[in-house]
């Protein structure tokens, strides 16, 4: 793979790196128990798809742009996500498990973009998908 100065993983073409969270974007984790995972990391298989996820992840691989799966989950669980993933039919090209934990990620080549306006106003909300996960104890 040919790399651009300055940057780390993409080639040059019209096809896309893709960086895809996995839980809450691709795995509904609702019936995981995360006090487990750390000791059970097969907790993690009893998360499901998310409606619409598998579909468009294998829409995009087969159009031929770079899907890796990145994650904050700990590195112990990357047989368990990696055996998800084939288990539901994700294709992909690589799993990074290397992505700390936030409550929220602000990036600007993330779909939603960043712009701060609706940063700041979107940070506040109560049904941030990180303010749900404090609530909730996961993190
Ligand atoms: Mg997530």
């Amino acid at each position: 793979m040919r790399k651009i100065k300055g940057l780390n993983a993409f080639s040059i073409g019209k096809r896309l790196t893709i960086a895809i969270d996995i839980d809450g974007t691709v795995a509904d984790c609702s019936k995981v128990d995360f006090r487990q995972v750390n000791r059970r990391p097969d907790e993690f298989l009893r998360a499901e798809p998310i409606k619409g996820s598998l579909e468009a992840v294998k829409r995009l691989y087969k159009d031929g742009h770079t899907i890796i799966f990145h994650t904050s989950r700990n590195f112990g669980s990357k047989r368990a996500t990696k055996k998800w993933l084939i288990k539901h039919g994700f294709p992909f090209h690589h799993l990074i498990m290397d992505k700390f934990v936030a409550h929220v990620y602000i990036d600007d080549r993330a779909i939603n973009g960043c712009n701060w306006h609706s940063v700041m106003k979107a940070i506040r909300k109560s049904d941030l998908p990180g303010r749900i996960a404090r609530r909730k104890g996961v993190i």
